[in-house]
């Protein structure tokens, strides 16, 4: 014990006291609407060259209305160093996850509204703890960073966030991957043994669109029309913390 006080008191705690912090400089979060300096379709350089589809450049400029899908954005960054009038800009936040899909739409004609915190509505009745089940459908990326968030720096379970290992036990639904058409039976199974009340959450770009996958022959279109989604967590993959985050706004 003593050797373990010392070991403590010599190293110090390595767990967060910040609640979602924002990036180091060295990161590249998800893209935000910086300026509204667009030249419109006569440029269409960011539309074309996101690999997602995620822009829309709707009108011609100068001042054109351009709409930036985060719920379509794997974070490439492409479109913020290929734009030559600055109109995208890296976003330190990791309070990304939203409750409403159409909040993760970003507009050049509302460059005020660029945050997607948008939590309403009733006490939840997991706003003590809540137990989720993963179901995993997609490369993994999303994985990997769902089980960062339980290690001693992010540390979800001091928030009352446990991973249960079957359905039956479980409060919410964590999604990741695309949902290709073989997925979506395994993944209605899971839901429909779940008990009530449930919820739903999507985490990562591809539970949400499809991502890349989207739009091709395995159907792999996320999990809009499949199940009710509660929380969409944007990014490939998302952060720790906008996992936390997301799952935080299911408990509220
Ligand atoms: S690259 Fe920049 S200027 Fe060109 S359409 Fe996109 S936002 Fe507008
Ligand atoms: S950062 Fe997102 S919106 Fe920009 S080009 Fe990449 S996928 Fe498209």
């Amino acid at each position: 014990m003593l050797r373990l006080l010392g070991y403590l008191l010599m190293n110090g705690v390595a767990t967060s006291k910040d609640y979602c912090p924002s990036l180091g400089d060295e990161a590249i979060g998800l893209p935000k609407l910086a300026s509204n300096n667009c030249i419109g379709s006569e440029c269409s350089k960011c539309s074309d060259i996101c690999p997602t589809e995620a822009i829309s450049v709707l009108d011609g400029g100068p001042n054109a209305n351009l709409e930036l899908d985060l719920g379509k954005c794997i974070g490439c960054a492409m479109c913020i160093r290929i734009c030559p009038e600055k109109t995208f800009s890296s976003n330190a936040s990791t309070e990304t996850a939203a409750v409403n899909r159409k909040s993760l739409v970003l507009s050049t004609k509302a460059l005020d509204i660029q945050a997607v915190n948008d939590i309403e509505g009733a006490r939840s009745p997991f706003a003590r703890s809540v137990a989720c089940r993963v179901v995993s459908t997609g490369c993994s990326a999303c994985d990997l960073e769902l089980s960062a968030a339980s290690n001693s720096i992010f540390d979800m379970e001091r928030f009352g966030i446990q991973i249960v290992a079957s359905p039956r036990f479980a409060d919410v639904l964590l999604v990741t991957g695309p949902v290709p058409k073989a997925m979506h039976a395994a993944l209605k199974s899971c839901y429909d043994a779940m008990a009530e009340p449930k919820r739903v959450v999507a985490v990562g770009t591809c539970a949400i669109s499809g991502g890349l996958h989207g739009s091709g022959y395995a159907e792999a279109n996320g999990i809009s029309d499949l199940l009710p989604v509660d929380v969409y967590i944007p990014g490939c993959p998302p952060h720790p913390w906008s996992i936390i985050d997301g799952i935080r706004k299911v408990m509220r």
